[in-house]
């Protein structure tokens, strides 16, 4: 049985279709598949209606940009109910904050002699709620500057780079609380990617899984082998179920070819047991899980 639980499609900044996502995923073998955008879940109907039609289960989620301890963290939230209030709020704020800032990056590329406009970084984003960095990159591709998005990363758009502007992110603890009352549950997201152990240290995982986070995704392309161990031993240590995901974003991003990293079911099942009861205590009105 192979499970992977994080993959991006053009809802928001991967490069297949929610259709084209879950054919691929099922043509690969991909059993269960978790389907987690940025900060939208506007690829679920599309999904949904795909995986009941080519026969894969399909767990609907997605990943929320949030910030603790003055960084950015990812929180993948699996099958919350979409339309719980206080979530809704959020997520239109964080989506907001990414998009208004575009005219600013395109300023800030302007000055340094690199002329992208905003039509230019609308086409790259065509169909997505989450217009960010990822498409002023493609667009940046587009006209040739840079010759893929992870350059356009490293030159332009990173923290300290030219064309960087902050955004808004929904606090962290405040996230794992809202997911929970929409009944849904909490995975951290590649704790260790972005900013290795210093930013997400074991205390704070310890402090985050005693307010409710029910997983680390230990499995991920932006952890050392090394990295992974002591993930694990630290999601064991305090009974967090572990998870691997691909974070699959089509052409997107390089080396998350889908399924590179999976879970193991008996860890699926007791994330999808802690939902089930999260969606009982929530009252609200959950998404099934399909197939
Ligand atoms: P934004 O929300 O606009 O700040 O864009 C952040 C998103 O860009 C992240 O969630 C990643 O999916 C993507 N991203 C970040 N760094 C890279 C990179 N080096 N190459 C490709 N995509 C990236
Ligand atoms: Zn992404
Ligand atoms: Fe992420
Ligand atoms: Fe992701």
């Amino acid at each position: 049985m192979r499970i992977d639980l994080h993959t991006h499609t053009r809802a928001s900044d991967g490069t297949q279709t929610a259709e084209e996502l879950v054919r691929a995923a099922a043509e690969q073998g991909i059993d269960v598949l978790g389907v987690t955008d940025h900060d939208t879940t506007d690829a679920w109907a599309a999904a949904a209606r795909t995986a009941e039609e080519v026969g894969i289960t399909l767990v609907r989620g997605m990943e929320i940009s949030t910030r603790h301890r003055g960084r950015g963290a990812h929180l993948l939230a699996y099958l919350a109910d979409p339309t719980y209030p206080p979530l809704v709020t959020h997520l239109r704020k964080i989506l907001d904050g990414r998009s208004s800032r575009v005219p600013a990056m395109l300023e800030r590329l302007r000055a340094v002699g690199v002329a992208v406009d905003i039509a230019d970084v609308r086409r790259a984003a065509d169909g997505t709620a989450a217009t960010g960095r990822p498409h002023v990159a493609d667009a940046l591709v587009a006209l040739g500057v840079v010759p893929d998005r992870s350059t356009a990363f490293r030159r332009y758009l990173n923290p300290g780079r030219p064309a960087y502007v902050d955004r808004y992110a929904a606090p962290l603890v405040e996230m794992i609380r809202i997911v929970g009352e929409a009944g849904g549950v909490t995975v951290l997201a590649h704790p260790w990617g972005r900013h290795g152990p210093d930013c997400m240290p074991e205390t704070a995982i310890t402090e985050l899984a005693g307010l409710g986070l029910a997983g680390l995704e230990v499995d991920h392309q932006d952890h050392t082998p090394a990295d992974r161990e002591r993930l694990r031993a630290i999601a064991q240590g305090l009974g967090l179920v572990v998870t691997g995901s691909s974070d699959h974003h089509g052409l997107g991003k390089h080396d998350h070819e889908l399924g590179c990293n999976t879970t193991a079911p008996d860890q699926l099942e007791r994330l999808l047991a802690l939902a089930e009861t999260a969606s009982q205590l929530s009252g609200r009105s959950t998404p099934e899980v399909i197939g």
